[in-house]
């Protein structure tokens, strides 16, 4: 069939299979121009069919030449409906992958849950002994625990706060008030994007005897500007990544050498649920990609794994490593909040980069991408 996007505000509900394939392999490709790293050789990468994972992936593979097991939580076709951009994006990795002679498993499932932690435990003892790095990059709106479900909420932990925001529907900027979370909506966000089950994960596969001695594990957070402080990191995400940052200390203290990698704010289908967060990106890329420093997720995990590899790790006052390094500069975030000041609803679209931030959001689900016929029947 000849598949289309439908968009419905910051989400798309169908996927392009030879779109997502042709991304994949751009990254695959960028990740080789680049060269060999001496790294991982055996890696399991947990939320791993999109954004920061999957470009991890992707690093781990083609850069380090590592088996990968790999999690995620997506859906294949069904009838007239097609896969989630994950699950294509998978299908291509793993064509590449074995093209190449690469060892790829990916495991289907909630990765919160006993269950998936134990097929996964399973996988890496028949096939590969232990795995040397642990990734784990989930971002989810939810977490069941037995009976439980917790939901994790985008509001601030203070007073109310009012900002410029965009309307992803209509394109418009418009004004938003987000509402203080109550502690027990602090509490849940914790449960779902904080470090608990990232620590379950690494006690589980120590206590299955499937961890290299010198194995390392990694976490990704998001620090930012403090225009988006009140609602990310002095926000309810912000305490889930406060306690994601005290686990990655508790991790290593028990043994595995566990850090948390603070990375840039770019479009994912995650960033894009976050009000305020899209208008500031549409921004910063403006400001990056005219200085000649903007990145995607592909590029940061390259240049994350060379220095995970590259000697001695470079760290912040927290023990942090920061591929935050360029948005943060002073340079950027001055220009970002002169533009930020100015911004109206008359002036918005030569101010930012909306263009490059749609582009973004398309290609997360196959759309846009250069040299694909999308007027062609595809098999979904
Ligand atoms: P994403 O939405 O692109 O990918 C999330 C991945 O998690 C997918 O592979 C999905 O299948 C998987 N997943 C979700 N729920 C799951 C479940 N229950 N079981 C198994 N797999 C599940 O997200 P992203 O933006 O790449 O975020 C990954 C991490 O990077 C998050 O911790 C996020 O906070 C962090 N981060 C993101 C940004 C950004 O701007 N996007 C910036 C800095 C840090």
């Amino acid at each position: 069939m000849v598949v289309q996007p439908k968009v419905r505000g910051f989400i798309c509900t169908t996927a392009h299979p030879v779109g997502c394939e042709a991304a994949v392999k751009r990254q695959i490709e960028f990740v080789k121009s680049k060269g060999k790293i001496d790294g991982a050789k055996k890696v399991l990468v947990i939320g791993s069919s999109m954004g920061y994972g999957l470009a991890s992936r992707i690093s781990a593979a083609f850069g380090c030449g590592a088996a990968t097991v790999g999690v995620m939580f997506d859906k294949p076709a069904s009838g007239n409906k097609t896969a989630t951009s994950g699950w294509y994006n998978t299908m291509a990795f793993e064509k590449f992958a074995a093209a190449e002679g690469l060892y790829a498993k990916t495991v289907n499932g909630d990765a919160y849950s006993d269950e998936i932690k134990k097929e996964v435990i399973d996988i890496i003892k028949n096939d590969l002994g232990k795995v040397d790095l642990v990734v784990y990059s989930l971002a989810a709106p939810r977490r069941t625990v037995g009976d439980v479900v917790y939901k994790s909420v985008l509001k601030t932990t203070g007073e109310p706060y009012t900002n410029k925001t965009i309307d992803l529907r209509s394109s418009e900027i418009t004004e938003i008030t987000l509402e203080p979370a109550t502690e027990e909506e602090i509490e849940a966000t914790v449960k779902v994007m904080g470090g608990e089950d990232w620590e379950a994960w690494i006690n589980a596969l120590k206590d299955a005897d499937v961890l290299d001695e010198n194995a390392l594990t990694v976490a990704y957070s998001y620090i930012g500007p403090k225009l988006t402080h009140p609602m990310y990191f002095n926000g309810s995400i912000g305490r889930a990544k406060a306690h994601l940052l005290a686990t990655s200390k508790k991790i290593s203290e028990n043994g595995v050498r566990a850090y948390v990698s603070v990375n840039k704010a770019l479009v994912t289908q995650s960033s894009s649920a976050i009000p305020i967060v899209p208008l500031y990106i549409s921004i910063l890329y403006k400001v990056m990609k005219e200085k000649g420093s903007h990145e995607g997720c592909i590029e940061q995990m390259q240049r994350l794994f060379g220095k995970l590899y590259g000697g001695e790790l470079e760290l912040d006052a927290d023990g942090q490593i920061r591929m935050d390094d360029w948005e943060m500069e002073e340079y950027v975030q001055a220009k970002v909040s002169e533009i930020w000041d100015a911004l109206n609803a008359e002036n918005f679209r030569q101010l930012t980069d909306l263009d490059g931030y749609w582009k973004d959001f398309y290609e997360l689900f196959g759309f846009g991408v250069d040299g694909v016929d999308y007027d062609a029947d595809v098999e979904v």
